[in-house]
Protein backbone atom coordinates (compact mmCIF):
# COMPACT_ATOMS: atom_id res chain seq x y z
CA UNK A 1 0.00 0.00 0.00
CA UNK A 2 0.82 3.76 -0.65
CA UNK A 3 2.30 5.56 2.25
CA UNK A 4 2.56 9.34 2.44
CA UNK A 5 5.78 10.50 3.48
CA UNK A 6 5.12 12.48 7.06
CA UNK A 7 5.71 15.94 7.23
CA UNK A 8 6.49 17.92 10.34
CA UNK A 9 6.65 22.03 10.54
CA UNK A 10 7.93 24.11 13.14
CA UNK A 11 6.49 27.64 12.80
CA UNK A 12 8.66 30.02 15.08
CA UNK A 13 6.24 33.08 14.32
CA UNK A 14 8.05 36.08 15.25
CA UNK A 15 9.99 34.69 17.79
CA UNK A 16 13.57 34.49 17.85
CA UNK A 17 17.08 36.17 17.81
CA UNK A 18 20.23 35.70 15.54
CA UNK A 19 21.60 34.05 18.78
CA UNK A 20 18.14 31.77 19.55
CA UNK A 21 19.02 30.77 16.28
CA UNK A 22 22.26 29.04 17.18
CA UNK A 23 21.51 27.54 20.52
CA UNK A 24 18.78 26.06 19.29
CA UNK A 25 20.14 24.31 16.56
CA UNK A 26 22.91 23.43 18.60
CA UNK A 27 20.81 22.38 21.49
CA UNK A 28 17.62 20.84 19.63
CA UNK A 29 17.72 20.13 16.10
CA UNK A 30 20.79 19.25 15.20
CA UNK A 31 20.34 16.59 17.67
CA UNK A 32 17.11 15.00 16.56
CA UNK A 33 17.61 12.00 14.42
CA UNK A 34 14.85 10.64 12.48
CA UNK A 35 14.24 8.55 9.77
CA UNK A 36 14.53 11.28 6.31
CA UNK A 37 13.52 8.74 4.11
CA UNK A 38 9.91 8.50 5.91
CA UNK A 39 9.82 12.25 7.39
CA UNK A 40 10.35 15.53 6.35
CA UNK A 41 11.50 18.31 8.60
CA UNK A 42 10.74 21.57 8.05
CA UNK A 43 11.26 24.46 10.12
CA UNK A 44 10.19 28.29 9.75
CA UNK A 45 12.40 31.06 11.32
CA UNK A 46 11.57 34.93 10.11
CA UNK A 47 12.89 35.83 7.24
CA UNK A 48 15.87 37.97 8.38
CA UNK A 49 16.94 34.54 10.51
CA UNK A 50 16.69 32.41 7.08
CA UNK A 51 20.60 32.57 6.67
CA UNK A 52 21.37 31.73 9.91
CA UNK A 53 19.06 29.40 10.04
CA UNK A 54 20.66 27.85 6.68
CA UNK A 55 24.13 27.93 8.11
CA UNK A 56 23.50 26.60 11.95
CA UNK A 57 20.43 23.98 11.11
CA UNK A 58 21.72 20.38 10.05
CA UNK A 59 21.36 19.97 6.34
CA UNK A 60 18.34 17.31 6.40
CA UNK A 61 16.42 20.11 8.22
CA UNK A 62 14.18 22.09 5.67
CA UNK A 63 14.52 25.72 5.60
CA UNK A 64 10.74 27.13 5.02
CA UNK A 65 9.58 31.20 5.22
CA UNK A 66 6.62 31.81 6.41
CA UNK A 67 4.91 33.71 3.99
CA UNK A 68 5.74 35.33 0.71
CA UNK A 69 5.21 38.43 -1.30
CA UNK A 70 1.82 38.01 -3.54
CA UNK A 71 4.17 40.01 -6.51
CA UNK A 72 7.18 39.56 -8.35
CA UNK A 73 10.05 41.61 -7.51
CA UNK A 74 9.57 45.30 -7.83
CA UNK A 75 8.22 47.99 -6.33
CA UNK A 76 6.64 46.60 -3.55
CA UNK A 77 8.00 48.11 -0.41
CA UNK A 78 8.77 45.39 2.57
CA UNK A 79 7.94 42.15 0.60
CA UNK A 80 10.12 39.45 0.23
CA UNK A 81 9.52 37.40 -3.40
CA UNK A 82 9.25 33.81 -4.18
CA UNK A 83 12.35 34.67 -6.45
CA UNK A 84 14.46 36.01 -3.72
CA UNK A 85 13.72 32.89 -1.40
CA UNK A 86 14.62 30.17 -4.44
CA UNK A 87 18.21 32.56 -4.95
CA UNK A 88 18.43 32.10 -1.16
CA UNK A 89 18.08 28.02 -1.44
CA UNK A 90 14.46 28.22 0.55
CA UNK A 91 12.18 25.24 -1.00
CA UNK A 92 9.44 25.60 1.35
CA UNK A 93 6.99 28.02 2.32
CA UNK A 94 3.85 28.29 4.55
CA UNK A 95 0.57 30.41 2.96
CA UNK A 96 -2.00 31.30 4.47
CA UNK A 97 -1.51 30.84 8.35
CA UNK A 98 -4.43 32.18 10.80
CA UNK A 99 -2.51 35.30 11.76
CA UNK A 100 -2.13 36.31 7.86
CA UNK A 101 -5.93 35.56 7.97
CA UNK A 102 -7.38 37.06 10.69
CA UNK A 103 -4.85 39.67 11.05
CA UNK A 104 -3.52 40.99 8.52
CA UNK A 105 -6.68 40.28 6.22
CA UNK A 106 -6.15 37.72 3.77
CA UNK A 107 -8.75 36.41 1.97
CA UNK A 108 -8.75 33.24 0.33
CA UNK A 109 -8.55 33.97 -3.26
CA UNK A 110 -5.64 36.03 -2.00
CA UNK A 111 -4.14 32.97 -0.20
CA UNK A 112 -4.63 30.95 -3.28
CA UNK A 113 -2.84 33.55 -5.73
CA UNK A 114 -0.25 33.31 -3.39
CA UNK A 115 -0.06 29.28 -3.31
CA UNK A 116 0.15 29.50 -7.39
CA UNK A 117 2.70 32.51 -7.24
CA UNK A 118 4.67 29.99 -4.72
CA UNK A 119 4.15 26.92 -7.32
CA UNK A 120 5.24 29.11 -10.55
CA UNK A 121 8.83 29.38 -8.51
CA UNK A 122 9.24 25.67 -7.69
CA UNK A 123 8.59 26.35 -3.78
CA UNK A 124 6.81 23.48 -1.70
CA UNK A 125 3.80 25.13 0.20
CA UNK A 126 2.06 24.09 3.66
CA UNK A 127 -1.50 25.92 2.79
CA UNK A 128 -3.11 26.19 6.19
CA UNK A 129 -6.98 26.34 6.76
CA UNK A 130 -9.26 25.85 9.62
CA UNK A 131 -12.77 26.72 10.99
CA UNK A 132 -13.02 29.69 14.17
CA UNK A 133 -15.03 28.20 17.58
CA UNK A 134 -18.38 30.01 15.96
CA UNK A 135 -18.24 28.39 12.53
CA UNK A 136 -17.38 24.67 14.52
CA UNK A 137 -19.78 25.55 17.05
CA UNK A 138 -22.78 26.47 14.39
CA UNK A 139 -22.22 22.73 12.65
CA UNK A 140 -19.90 25.08 9.59
CA UNK A 141 -16.59 23.21 9.99
CA UNK A 142 -16.02 21.28 6.74
CA UNK A 143 -17.75 23.75 4.82
CA UNK A 144 -15.66 26.46 6.27
CA UNK A 145 -12.37 24.39 5.04
CA UNK A 146 -13.57 23.28 1.91
CA UNK A 147 -14.42 27.12 0.77
CA UNK A 148 -10.37 27.58 1.36
CA UNK A 149 -9.85 24.33 -0.43
CA UNK A 150 -12.05 25.07 -3.03
CA UNK A 151 -10.42 28.60 -3.58
CA UNK A 152 -7.05 27.12 -3.52
CA UNK A 153 -8.49 24.66 -6.45
CA UNK A 154 -9.77 27.42 -8.71
CA UNK A 155 -5.51 28.43 -8.63
CA UNK A 156 -3.83 25.52 -8.20
CA UNK A 157 -2.78 22.74 -10.45
CA UNK A 158 0.26 21.65 -8.98
CA UNK A 159 -1.10 19.46 -5.84
CA UNK A 160 2.12 17.66 -5.96
CA UNK A 161 3.81 20.78 -4.04
CA UNK A 162 1.14 21.01 -1.39
CA UNK A 163 0.52 20.01 1.97
CA UNK A 164 -2.85 21.47 3.70
CA UNK A 165 -2.16 22.10 7.27
CA UNK A 166 -5.51 22.12 8.96
CA UNK A 167 -5.32 24.21 11.99
CA UNK A 168 -8.79 24.59 14.24
CA UNK A 169 -8.48 28.34 14.96
CA UNK A 170 -10.01 27.88 17.98
CA UNK A 171 -6.86 25.48 18.82
CA UNK A 172 -4.21 27.65 18.07
CA UNK A 173 -1.97 28.64 20.43
CA UNK A 174 -4.53 28.31 23.17
CA UNK A 175 -4.16 25.07 24.43
CA UNK A 176 -7.21 23.22 23.30
CA UNK A 177 -6.50 20.55 21.26
CA UNK A 178 -9.00 19.14 18.55
CA UNK A 179 -9.23 15.42 20.06
CA UNK A 180 -6.98 13.02 17.40
CA UNK A 181 -10.83 12.06 16.60
CA UNK A 182 -12.15 15.01 15.76
CA UNK A 183 -9.08 16.18 13.82
CA UNK A 184 -9.39 12.15 11.89
CA UNK A 185 -12.98 13.04 11.05
CA UNK A 186 -12.11 16.38 9.13
CA UNK A 187 -8.84 15.09 8.06
CA UNK A 188 -10.91 12.34 6.47
CA UNK A 189 -13.75 14.80 4.94
CA UNK A 190 -11.19 16.87 3.48
CA UNK A 191 -9.01 14.11 1.89
CA UNK A 192 -12.81 12.45 0.54
CA UNK A 193 -13.42 16.14 -1.12
CA UNK A 194 -10.17 16.40 -2.55
CA UNK A 195 -10.82 12.99 -4.11
CA UNK A 196 -14.06 13.94 -5.53
CA UNK A 197 -13.05 17.85 -6.73
CA UNK A 198 -9.72 17.34 -7.28
CA UNK A 199 -8.13 13.99 -7.84
CA UNK A 200 -8.21 10.64 -6.75
CA UNK A 201 -4.55 11.10 -7.27
CA UNK A 202 -4.17 14.26 -5.77
CA UNK A 203 -6.01 12.76 -2.73
CA UNK A 204 -3.48 10.05 -2.74
CA UNK A 205 -0.79 12.27 -2.51
CA UNK A 206 -1.58 15.28 -0.78
CA UNK A 207 -0.50 15.28 2.80
CA UNK A 208 -2.45 17.02 5.06
CA UNK A 209 -1.04 17.86 8.64
CA UNK A 210 -2.32 18.97 12.07
CA UNK A 211 -2.09 21.66 13.77
CA UNK A 212 -3.06 23.51 16.73
CA UNK A 213 -1.66 22.83 20.30
CA UNK A 214 0.32 19.74 19.61
CA UNK A 215 2.86 18.36 22.23
CA UNK A 216 4.36 15.69 23.07
CA UNK A 217 2.34 13.90 24.99
CA UNK A 218 -0.69 14.34 22.06
CA UNK A 219 1.72 13.92 19.14
CA UNK A 220 1.74 10.40 18.75
CA UNK A 221 -2.15 9.83 19.22
CA UNK A 222 -2.82 12.55 16.57
CA UNK A 223 -0.21 10.78 13.78
CA UNK A 224 -1.74 7.32 14.58
CA UNK A 225 -4.77 8.68 12.33
CA UNK A 226 -4.65 7.29 8.70
CA UNK A 227 -5.39 10.65 7.07
CA UNK A 228 -2.98 12.64 9.36
CA UNK A 229 0.33 12.98 7.60
CA UNK A 230 1.81 14.91 10.06
CA UNK A 231 1.56 18.04 12.27
CA UNK A 232 2.45 21.86 12.13
CA UNK A 233 3.89 23.44 15.77
CA UNK A 234 4.33 26.69 16.94
CA UNK A 235 4.84 27.22 20.54
CA UNK A 236 6.68 24.06 21.10
CA UNK A 237 8.78 24.10 17.92
CA UNK A 238 10.94 26.93 19.89
CA UNK A 239 11.56 24.31 22.61
CA UNK A 240 13.15 21.06 23.76
CA UNK A 241 10.13 19.74 23.54
CA UNK A 242 9.96 20.09 19.47
CA UNK A 243 12.32 16.90 20.00
CA UNK A 244 9.46 14.94 21.35
CA UNK A 245 7.10 15.56 18.72
CA UNK A 246 9.66 14.41 15.69
CA UNK A 247 10.19 11.26 17.62
CA UNK A 248 6.48 10.73 17.98
CA UNK A 249 6.11 10.73 14.46
CA UNK A 250 9.54 8.55 13.57
C1 LIG B 1 0.16 27.60 14.86
O1 LIG B 1 -0.16 28.75 15.16
O2 LIG B 1 0.57 27.32 13.69
C2 LIG B 1 0.10 26.56 15.88
C3 LIG B 1 0.00 25.31 15.53
O3 LIG B 1 0.19 26.98 17.18
P1 LIG B 1 0.43 26.13 18.53
O4 LIG B 1 1.24 24.92 18.17
O5 LIG B 1 1.14 27.07 19.40
O6 LIG B 1 -0.96 25.84 19.01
Amino acid sequence: TFARKLLVGGNWKSHGSVNFVKEFARDTLNKISYNTSKLDLVVAPVSIHLRDAQEHIKNDIQICSQNISAFEDGAYTGEISSTQLVDLGVNWTILGHSERRHIFGESNSFVASKIKRAHDHGLNVIACIGETIDEREDGETLKACTRQLKAIREQVEDWNKLAIAYQPVWAIGTGKTATSDQAQEVHGHLREWIAEHVSQDAARLTRIIYGGSVNGENAGELINNPDIDGLLVERLSIKPEFEAIVKACN
